[in-house]
Parts: structure tokens; sequence; C-alpha cells
């Protein structure tokens, strides 16, 4: 009876779902249904809600294990989209190499196709890739012309402007930097430079599409240079 007192007053939340959805729960480690839910927070008296006191906020709570979390929770992607991410980027390296190296060596062309399906598109096939880069080439007159000014406006044109391959190449690539680890960005950036390497060393459009690769990837001039000229050495 002496404890009767403390119940009398009290502060419950109670919650209710808003939205759910699919995210990646750091507790479980893998994709999980989750719900979002808002909890209004009442004082009680005698565990009879009485008085609203304003909103406990919305949490993200893990449909398997419970566990609350912020809606940051939301912002890493789950694997099922880490791996789409991943597929992309490596599907428009690809593309982006073999399109400046001209796409004419056979091996070249074979080790983009490899690329491309161990990344997760296992049904590519060379014509496929021929086919998009045909259409990029068609699509993009600006491209065909900086090749044929050199290699100097074929950076230019991967950086600096509204080219099929630089929007491809951003935003294929820098979502995926904000996920992925130092060693397995140096390792997206080393799957182009094997696939430019399949027919020979570098030729400068090759080598400076590379380039773009890393700075869209977050990595440092010096590490990309570090990469690159590894990948080289090993590849002679
Ligand atoms: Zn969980």
């Amino acid at each position: 009876m002496t404890k009767l007192g403390l119940c009398i007053w009290g502060v419950r939340t109670s919650w209710h779902t808003e939205d759910d959805g699919e995210f990646f729960c750091p507790d479980c480690g893998g994709d999980r249904s989750y719900h979002r839910r808002t909890g209004t927070r009442r004082l009680t008296v005698l565990n009879v809600p009485l008085l609203n006191r304003g909103t406990a906020g919305s949490v993200i709570e893990c449909a398997a294990c419970h566990r609350q979390y912020g809606s940051q929770a939301l912002l890493c992607p789950t694997t099922t989209r880490f791996s789409a991410m991943l597929r992309d980027a490596v599907h428009t390296i690809a593309l982006a190499v073999l399109t400046a190296g001209g796409s004419t060596g056979r091996p070249a062309r074979e080790a983009a196709v490899g690329a491309v399906r161990s990344a997760g598109f296992s049904d590519c096939t060379e014509d496929q890739l021929l086919g998009l880069l045909a259409a990029i080439v068609a699509d993009e007159g600006r491209y065909t012309a900086s090749q044929e000014l050199g290699h100097h406006s074929f950076a230019d044109c991967v950086d600096g402007c509204g080219s099929w391959l630089s929007i491809e190449l951003h935003e294929a690539l820098e979502p995926l930097a904000d996920h992925l680890a130092p060693q397995g960005r140096e390792r997206v950036l080393l799957q182009g430079a094997h696939i430019a390497l399949a027919d020979g060393p570098y030729l400068p459009a090759e080598r400076e599409v590379l380039e773009a690769v890393g700075r869209c990837l977050s990595l440092h001039t010096d590490d990309i240079d570090r990469l690159l000229a590894a990948a080289a050495a090993t590849a002679s």
C-alpha cells in the first residue's frame, strides 16, 4: 500500500505506426521490415491518460528485433539496394572505359562483360554492351567530337558538363562512395582499370575516364595514381 502513492502520477507514451518499409537493421545485421512509429506522451493519473504532454518523436522500429533507431537509420541502404548500386556502378564504369577505348579490342570487351557479370548482371552479353555503347555514341555527338579533338576535351566532357558519361558516372558512383569503405572503392576503380588494360596500356582517354571514376568514388588523386600504376605494372 505504501507504494501506491508512487503510481498515481505517471507519463505513458502511446505509439502509432505511420508507415513501414525495409531497412538495414544494424542489430540484426541484415535487411528487415521496419515500422516508423510516432509516440504521444500523456500524463496519467491512476493509469488513466489525462493530459497530452507532447510528442515523443518518431522512431524506426525493427519488426524482427524491435530495436528502435532514429530516422537516420533509413539513410543506410539495404543490402539489396547496395548490391544494385554496386552492380550499376561497375556497369557504368565498364561502358565509360569501353567508350574511351573505342571498344574496338575484343579482350577489353570480354573483360567488360566479365566485370559486369560478376557484379551481378549475370546475363549480360557482349552484344548488349555493344548495343548500349552504340546508343551512347549515337546520342552523344559531343563525345565523338571530343574524341576527334583529343583526350583533353574528353576529360572536360566527363568532368565538366552534361554529357551522358558525366551524369551517369556521378549518379552511379557518388552515392556508392558514401557507403563503401576505401578498400571497396579501390576495388571498383581497379575493375575499370582491368578493362582498360585488357588490350594493352591505358589510352590517354581511358586513363582520364579512370581518374574521373576515382574522383567520383572520392579517392585521393595520389591513391588513384598509385592504384592505376600498380594495375598497369601487374598487367604488363
Ligand atoms: Zn533488427
